[in-house]
C-alpha cells in the first residue's frame, strides 16, 4: 500500500474507537479539541500509524475500510448495510469477468462490491430511474475507485429496469428495488442459462411475489431465500456477552437460477 498522500480521505481513530473524518491537504492543519496537527506530519505516513497532536493526544491514522466508506458516504437512497453487502456479492456469484446487472444504483453502496467481484475484465449495467440518485451514486463510486470504472466497466443506465434490459445473454441479476416481480420476465430473456437472479428485499409480501414470478416462469431452480443476523458481541474483561443492542431486520435475500429444460420425450413422463 502506498504512504499517505494529498487528497487521501482517512480516518484518525482514538483509543475508544471513535472515528474521526480528514482530508489530507498539502499544507493543511486538523484541529481537535484545542490541539492541532499538521497535515503534511500524516501525508507520507504508512497506513496504521500512529500519530500525537500538539499536546500529545494520540489517534491511529488509518485508511477507510469499505464498510466504513460505505456507512460514511453521502446518501441518496437508503443504503444496503455492510452485513448484506457481504453476502450480496457471493450469493449472486459474482466472478471476475461476469458481466452484471444491477438496480437501483441507489447510493452506490452496493455497485463498489459489485465492481470489485467482477473485476477488471468483467462489466456492469446499473439501472437506476432517479437521475439525481444515479449522479449521487456516481459521485461515491468515483471518489471510492481511481482511475474511475465509468464508461469503461460501469454503465449508468437512467432507466425504468421494469421495462426492460437492454443487454443480452447476461451472467447475473442483482435487484435492490421495490418490486422485483416486474423484472422477472426480463430475466427469462435476457439472463444467459446458468445464470443467476438475485434480489433483497425487506418484506414478506414482496418476496411472496416475486418467488411466485420466478416459480411460475418455468426456467428457474434452486430458488430460495433467507436472512442474515449480525450479533456484535461485548468483549470486556469478564463481561463477555451479546452487545445488549442489534440491528435485528434489514432484509432477505432471494436467489434463483436460470435453466434450459429439455422437450418432454413423452405424454407420461
Ligand atoms: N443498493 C443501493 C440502494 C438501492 S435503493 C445502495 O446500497 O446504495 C433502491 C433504488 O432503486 C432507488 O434509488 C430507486 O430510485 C431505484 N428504483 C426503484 N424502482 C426502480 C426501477 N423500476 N428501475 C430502476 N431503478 C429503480
Amino acid at each position: 500500500m502506498t504512504p499517505f498522500a494529498p487528497g487521501d480521505r482517512i480516518h484518525l481513530v482514538n483509543k475508544k474507537g471513535r472515528i474521526y473524518r480528514l482530508h489530507l491537504q498539502a499544507g493543511g492543519s486538523y484541529q481537535f479539541s484545542g490541539e492541532t496537527i499538521a497535515h503534511d506530519e500524516i501525508i507520507g505516513l504508512e497506513d496504521g500509524t500512529e500519530i500525537a497532536l500538539s499536546r500529545g493526544t494520540r489517534f491511529f491514522a488509518l485508511r477507510p475500510t469499505l464498510s466504513e466508506y460505505t456507512l460514511h458516504m453521502k446518501r441518496g437512497a437508503q443504503i444496503l448495510y455492510p452485513k448484506d453487502l457481504a453476502l450480496i456479492p457471493l450469493w449472486a456469484d459474482v466472478y471476475p469477468g461476469a458481466r452484471v446487472i444491477e438496480a437501483g444504483i441507489g447510493s452506490g453502496a452496493l455497485t463498489i462490491p459489485l465492481l470489485n467481484a467482477l473485476g477488471e475484465k468483467g462489466h456492469l449495467s446499473s439501472y437506476e430511474i432517479r437521475e439525481d440518485f444515479a449522479g449521487r451514486a456516481i459521485k461515491n463510486i468515483e471518489a471510492y475507485f481511481n482511475p474511475s470504472p465509468l464508461n469503461d466497466r460501469l454503465l449508468v443506465r437512467n432507466q425504468n429496469i421494469y421495462e426492460g434490459i437492454v443487454e443480452d445473454e447476461v451472467d447475473r441479476i442483482v435487484l435492490d428495488l421495490p418490486e422485483p416481480h416486474w423484472v422477472v420476465p426480463h430475466a427469462v430473456d435476457k439472463l444467459r442459462s446458468g445464470g443467476i437472479f438475485l434480489c433483497f428485499l425487506p418484506t414478506v409480501p414482496q418476496i411472496e411475489k416475486v418467488v411466485l414470478a420466478l416459480q411460475e416462469a418455468g426456467v428457474f431452480e434452486s430458488i430460495e431465500t433467507f436472512e442474515t443476523l449480525l450479533r456484535p458481541w461485548n468483549i470486556d474483561g469478564r463481561s463477555v456477552r451479546p452487545s445488549l443492542r442489534m440491528v435485528a431486520h434489514s432484509g432477505f435475500i432471494t436467489t434463483a437460477r436460470k435453466v434450459k429444460r429439455i422437450p418432454k420425450l413423452t405424454e407420461t413422463e
